[in-house]
């Protein structure tokens, strides 16, 4: 079974990372959506609050799983017996970061290769940044993320 790992903090899950999913889930067998636990970010929903979310989102994806780690992905990875590993490129400003990201894991782990998807352009802008500014302001965010997302947001006070 050839098995992917889409790693990402995902405060939230936006119809940006909804686009690169569903087009790896063309290619790969079975994804793995990874919710990275990383203690130095401080996210704005809880690890718990982002996996139980995540659940709901993918309920209706029979190539999905959610699950989240503490380490390297290139290790969980390994764990699973995945060999490639998923992210997505915006504009350019992406391509410096996710290459010296892609570098490192190519040191840490020869043996898995990266794969990128490039944003549609409809949402090459949606960030989850982004789109916490605008719902701080008062935005409607409903076109940028899955509906279950906007729900997290509106019963979080
Ligand atoms: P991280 O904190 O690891 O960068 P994110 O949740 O911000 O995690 O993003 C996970 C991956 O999804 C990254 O590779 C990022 O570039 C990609 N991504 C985020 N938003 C979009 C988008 N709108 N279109 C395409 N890729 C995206």
């Amino acid at each position: 079974m050839n098995i992917a790992i889409y790693p990402g903090s995902f405060d939230p899950f936006t119809n940006g990372h909804l686009d690169i999913l569903n087009r790896a889930c063309a290619v790969f067998d079975e994804v793995v959506v990874l919710v990275a636990i990383n203690s130095s970010k401080n996210t704005f929903f809880s690890l718990q609050e982002r996996v139980e979310c995540l659940k709901k989102v993918l309920a209706d994806h029979p190539k999905v799983k959610v699950d989240s780690y503490e380490g390297l992905t290139v290790d969980y990875a390994k764990k699973v017996g995945a060999k490639h590993i998923i992210r997505g490129l915006r504009a350019v400003t992406d391509f410096e970061y996710e290459f010296q990201l892609a570098s490192a894991n190519r040191f840490a782990s020869p043996g898995i290769d990266m794969v990128f998807f490039m944003a549609s352009a409809e949402n090459s802008f949606v960030s989850s940044s982004v789109v916490k500014e605008l719902y701080r302001n008062g935005a409607d965010i409903s076109p940028l993320v899955p509906s279950e997302v906007l729900k997290a947001f509106t019963s979080k006070k």
